[in-house]
């Protein structure tokens, strides 16, 4: 058996910093490190932090004042990271490029601002919080709801954004929703953002490309992880067999489907630590020469 890990696989640039600079507070600092939920979507790396003292909190007001608190890749709402500088000791290690977008959002404050994400996701609360006024667009059936209508019509110029892992079907599905409006003279202006994270991009097609010459893909990431699903998603599109997986363990209940392939590819998503595609991909190695 042989195992192709694509180009970019597992860590991005972002969190490839961001955990670079986690690692130097944790060394400089003493007591527990706190982060905004989680640094990553990924529960094992959770686990694997935990034995640093550094946890997630979903409390930070209720923290000890001057305690050290980390802000994650996603950002957090700018009004609650306001009020937690005034008596927690803050790092801020949101990623550049989701900086930029919450920039770009202030900038364009006198206009609705349209955000392609995840209805909850930590990064899309954090955006949310940059704009005077939003819609978030989370799904196609969100498109087509009359209330989109009516909030245009309160400020009838429009900017278009993305969270960094959304859709590019749906990013580009809603530019051309909004510029329809526009031609038909129900909005004045739309400008338009596209603020997906090229990384992810990068690493979706090197995976299409390799996937093309393998048997069986599999994807891993952890479940709740919005890059990971949207990495299998895409995949899945294009391959009947793509399996996703969370963790080396889960490996067991697809075996039956990969012992006798030939070529597998294993792609890990942004929020994938090495540690997990090392186990995993070790794992597939024994079971190739056992075969
Ligand atoms: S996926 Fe992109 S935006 Fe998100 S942390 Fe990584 S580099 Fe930054």
């Amino acid at each position: 058996m042989q195992i192709i890990i694509p180009e970019g696989s597992g860590f991005c640039p972002g969190v490839i910093a961001a955990e670079k600079k986690l690692l130097k507070i944790r060394k400089e600092n003493k007591g527990p490190i706190y982060i905004s939920g989680m640094f990553i979507h990924n529960k094992e790396y959770e686990k694997y932090l935990n034995g640093f003292n550094i946890k997630k909190t979903e409390n930070p007001f209720d923290l000890p004042e001057d305690s050290i608190f980390v802000i994650a890749t996603h950002g957090i709402d700018r009004n609650i990271e306001a009020n937690l500088e005034k008596r927690l000791k803050v790092f801020d290690l949101t990623c550049p490029k989701v900086k930029q977008i919450q920039k770009l959002i202030a900038q364009n404050s006198d206009k609705t601002c349209i955000i392609i994400g995840k209805e909850g996701h930590p990064e899309t609360t954090g955006l949310k919080s940059y704009a005077s006024s939003y819609i978030l667009i989370s799904s196609q059936e969100n498109l087509y709801e009359p209330t989109i209508l009516e909030k245009i019509k309160e400020n009838r110029k429009i900017a278009l954004f993305s969270q960094t892992t959304s859709s590019l079907a749906l990013f580009n599905d809603s530019k051309n929703f909004f510029l329809k409006l526009k031609k038909d003279g129900k909005i004045e202006e739309v400008k338009i953002f596209n603020t997906i994270c090229t990384s992810v991009q990068y690493r979706e097609q090197k995976a299409i490309e390799v996937s093309r010459n393998c048997d069986v893909s599999i994807v891993l990431g952890d479940y709740l992880s919005s890059n990971s699903k949207r990495l299998y998603d895409n995949l899945k599109q294009k391959n009947d067999e793509v399996y996703f997986i969370e963790k080396p363990d889960d490996l067991s209940k697809i075996i039956n489907n990969i012992k006798d392939k030939n070529k597998v590819m294993l792609v890990s998503s942004a929020s994938t630590p090495s540690f997990i595609e090392d186990s995993v991909k070790n794992m597939l190695i024994k079971l190739g020469s056992s075969g």
